[in-house]
């Protein structure tokens, strides 16, 4: 099986790509900004995609997500796309920080737009997640939550709404907009991600995040690599 991950941020991938010892093949996506990295596990092909840097930092954030995903499925063909990364959760589902979880649901959570079911639908996106999820999650001992995606960091009234009203567990920037460029394509997505921070611990979400982003980004790339042993 021919996996290809999505990541957003270097730091997110970087112990992961340290442990397969992967090669990034420069400008391979040129003029895109995104990076690839490649190794080869087991015999079979491993991809890393990072989204790339634009005004000096990492491109974070749904269009940035869209542009790699789109990029890395059309050059690279995978079987399964794994966007694994970090994200925010709450306390009150029982979510600590650095907790690994696999997705089994994912949908927008900032998309409020007029209309009639149909629009509604369209907005809050609900694509369709890898079916062996829970299986996968069963068998290695991992949790399993909600994926709920938007284009801020922070945590407004109006999306936190949203996400109470659709059970949303797991609060991210990118997984919905993999998702949503893997259900144009067909090809399943698998969302894996370690939480830096708690919506509602009281904590400056900025500042909880880059504290736990080292630890998070660990446990994200030991879970890669657990889910690569038992997928590959
Ligand atoms: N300025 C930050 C930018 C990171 S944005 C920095 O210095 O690194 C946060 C990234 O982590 C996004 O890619 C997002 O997917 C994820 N993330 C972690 N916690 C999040 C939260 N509470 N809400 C939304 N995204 C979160």
């Amino acid at each position: 099986m021919k996996i290809c991950f999505v990541v957003a941020m270097q730091a997110e991938a970087q112990p992961f790509i340290d442990r397969f010892g992967v090669a990034e093949e420069k400008d391979f996506f040129a003029p895109l900004p995104c990076r690839l990295y490649r190794a080869n596990v087991n015999g079979s092909e491993l991809d890393v995609v990072l989204n790339g840097q634009q005004h000096g930092s990492d491109l974070v954030g749904c269009e940035a997500a869209c542009v790699a995903t789109m990029a890395a499925i059309q050059r690279l063909q995978p079987d399964l796309i794994i966007n694994s990364g970090t994200c925010g959760a709450f306390r009150k589902n029982g979510a600590e920080i650095g907790d690994v979880y696999l997705s089994n649901a994912v949908m927008f959570h900032d998309r409020r737009v007029p209309g009639d079911d149909a629009w509604g639908t369209q907005a809050l996106g609900n694509y369709p997640v890898f079916d062996r999820a829970a299986e996968i999650a069963q068998a290695l001992g991992y949790k399993m939550g909600k994926v709920t995606t938007g284009s801020s960091l922070d945590l407004q009234p109006c999306d936190a709404q949203i996400i109470e009203e659709n059970k949303g567990e797991l609060k991210d920037m990118e997984g919905a907009a993999v998702a949503f460029v893997c259900s144009l394509y067909q090809i399943p997505v698998l969302l894996i991600k370690s939480v830096t921070d708690l919506c509602d611990s009281g904590a400056e979400t900025y500042e909880e995040f880059s504290r736990n982003l080292a630890m998070a980004s660990r446990a994200v790339a030991e879970a890669n690599a657990r889910v690569i042993q038992y997928l590959m």
